[in-house]
């Protein structure tokens, strides 16, 4: 509720139908960042080794920036901590709306949930209430159908719900949590976890401004933040087009994920991108989260197929996984898929990338041609058929025929179905990968590997390395001293990117900002946040500082896997772009090797002080740190399972 006094943490206990509050230190904002930090640290003291991640022990965090909620440019964004359904490991999920403000306006910075409601449940929270209610008539229906009942209901017409659909009550691993229909914590399974929690939403609302420790000192910085990202390039490009705007020149580089990352290159590119969009006349307006000036979230119709299918988005990687992916040339069945998944409560990145697997497994004759669609019939498993991908969608949220096949995710399914189709499951720690394609890209390659989450862009997203801006080539020479450096497909200095873009994103997340705004255009740099977090908090912090909060939150994210048993085995990337190169017509050799991820993971590693061999984080980096029970859990853990090491730091 407030960024300049001690954190309110609200805890609720679904088995115990009761609830507390408890007050943090305001320097647990400083020494964790805040939000995502805070969660992390939640989640790791409060979560079992081997804990079942949809069992009644999962612990679900709910963490709004530290500056969410305030004028913060972007600061509007909310970050859900627990243990993935998907991947048995670490997992956080931001989305943006305006739900986290709407928890912080109702008094409370974090919110805790444990337990298993008897039946299915909503809560709503307010300035004056927090409160159990009967979800049984809402149990079946979907986010939109949901999300407006509830707001009818309650005669709370302004209400924020961030909820489930059928997809996540049915413990589907690619299901997220649905913000306002369309924005979405949408990886990992998080879904999944809230289902069997019999959790179907939780309602916001609050009136309680927030407070800061030097208001005209918080205004002045944000201003010129403010200003800042309205004057930088790229962000007026997203405002323009949306994140779908990129599609066009990852095309011309060869690098769009086209037919499950078989190639890079798709002829009609335009169809599928923002540009397309915003000048057919799909876009019905341009949108914003909370407190941001960037606005590139959309609204869009369908034009001519799937009458009256609206829905929020697309965004880049809707219509990459779907239009490349899975060949959808058409906007109209882009959209139509991208509103399924948004009123389904799935991630549209894993279930269009188990979609394309399930496609590949028919073409090489590993699964049938025709699969059963749960109701009777058959579907056709075709690149390019439109019908057959909505129907999957629909089976994969229901479970129905085929679909449950692909429910839990593509290494799941690779492994009921047999074969080779392991080959062409582009996942790695249960994780479908997101759609940047990491043989043209080797920060990133290094980057996915190394992410606690899995294959993906929202943990490090080193985007420097393509030097496509002034801001980008600025900041590769500061960090490896020369501009050269931002060359995509050399390795040189990788490490040292990737692990700059990792603070940079932890501070990001544990702040509440939009890595669109810090990331994607380095508009918002670490000084500034620095300085936003000391006048909000009345706590001076450092760059540096941030940065070692940065690392501290890392480690601890790290440390999780760790004690679950993972390290540097796991940090791998998909078969498909470790072994089988991606044509371009530049002449690169672009596939990953062994030779060249173990020379990065070698020096990332050094970069973290972590152990080489294990790639876990070692007892004297977490000590450094403040973590010293940290390192305690994981020589525990090390113990339990190598009795040998028993006594061994
Ligand atoms: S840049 Fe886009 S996603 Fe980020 S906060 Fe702004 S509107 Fe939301």
């Amino acid at each position: 509720m407030s960024s300049g006094c001690d954190i309110i943490v609200l805890r609720v206990d679904l088995s115990q139908r009761c609830t507390s509050v408890e007050r943090l230190p305001l320097q647990d904002a400083v020494r964790f960042l805040g939000g995502r930090g805070l969660a992390s640290r939640i989640l790791f003291s409060e979560t079992g080794r081997g804990s079942d991640p949809l069992g009644d022990e999962a612990v679900l965090v709910f963490a709004p920036g530290h500056l969410t909620g305030t004028c913060a440019p972007t600061a509007g964004r909310t970050t859900v901590v627990g243990k993935s359904p998907a991947t048995g490991l670490f997992m956080k999920s931001s989305m943006g709306g305006h739900w986290g403000a709407g928890l912080k306006f109702a008094g409370y910075d974090i919110l805790v949930v444990r337990g298993t409601a008897s039946r299915p449940t909503y809560l709503l929270i307010t300035d004056t209430v927090v409160q159990f209610g009967d979800a049984s008539h809402y149990w079946g229906l979907d986010v939109r159908e949901t999300s407006r009942r509830m707001a009818k209901e309650l005669a709370m017409p302004d209400v924020d719900v961030a909820c489930i659909g059928p997809s996540g009550e049915n413990n589907v691993k690619l299901a997220g949590i649905m913000c306002t229909y369309y924005h979405a914590a949408a990886r990992g399974g998080l879904g999944a976890a809230l289902g069997a929690k019999n959790l179907k939403a939780i309602a916001v609302r609050g009136h309680t401004p927030m407070r800061l420790a030097d208001p005209a000192r918080f205004w002045d910085v944000s201003e010129q933040v403010r200003r800042r990202i309205v004057a930088t390039g790229r962000c007026k490009f997203y405002g323009k087009y949306g994140t779908a705007g990129v599609v066009v020149g990852t095309n011309e580089m060869e690098a769009l994920p086209v037919q499950n990352f078989r190639r890079g290159y798709m002829e009609n590119a335009y169809s599928i991108s923002g540009q397309c969009l915003t000048e057919k006349g799909y876009l019905v307006r341009r949108e914003s989260c909370f407190a941001c000036p960037i606005a590139c979230k959309r609204y869009s119709a369908a034009r001519e197929k799937h009458p009256g299918s609206e829905a929020g988005g697309p965004e880049y990687e809707t219509v990459a996984a779907f239009g490349a992916g899975c060949l959808l040339e058409d906007m109209d069945d882009n959209l139509r898929a991208n509103e399924l998944c948004n009123i389904l409560g799935l991630d549209s990145i894993s279930t269009a990338s188990v979609i394309q697997w399930a496609f590949e497994s028919a073409e090489r004759g590993v699964v049938p041609e025709y699969v059963d669609d749960g109701r009777g019939g058959r579907i056709r498993l075709a690149w390019g058929d439109a019908d057959a991908v909505l129907a999957l969608i629909e089976m994969i949220a229901y479970r129905r025929g085929f679909g449950d096949v692909l429910a839990d995710g593509v290494r799941a399914a690779a492994q009921k179905v047999g074969g080779d189709s392991w080959r062409w499951a582009v996942e790695a720690k249960g994780l479908e990968q997101s759609r940047v394609e990491t043989r043209m890209a080797k920060a990133y390659a290094l980057a996915f590997a190394t992410n606690p989450r899995g294959p993906d862009h929202l943990y490090g997203q080193p985007m420097a390395e393509f030097g496509f801006s002034p801001e980008a080539r600025d900041l590769v020479r500061r960090l490896t001293g020369d501009a050269k450096y931002a060359d995509p497909v050399i390795t040189d200095h990788k490490p040292k990117l990737v692990a700059w873009h990792e603070e940079c994103f932890a501070m990001t997340d544990s702040l509440g900002l939009c890595s669109r705004a810090t990331l994607s255009t380095y508009a918002i740099t670490p000084a500034m946040m620095a300085e936003m977090l000391s006048a909000a908090t009345g706590l001076e912090v450092t760059e540096d500082e941030m940065h070692q909060a940065a690392r501290r939150v890392i480690n601890l994210e790290r440390a999780f896997n760790a004690r679950e048993g993972a390290g540097r085995k796991d940090d791998r990337l998909p078969w498909r772009l470790m072994h089988e190169e991606l044509p371009n017509s530049r002449g690169i050799k672009a596939v990953n090797s062994e030779e060249e991820l173990g020379t990065m993971l070698d020096e990332y590693y050094d970069i973290r002080g972590w152990d080489r061999d294990k790639g876990i984080p070692k007892a004297s980096t977490l000590v450094s740190l403040g973590l010293g029970d940290v390192a305690s859990a994981l020589r525990t853990a090390t113990a339990a399972r190598e009795p040998s090491q028993a006594g061994k730091p």
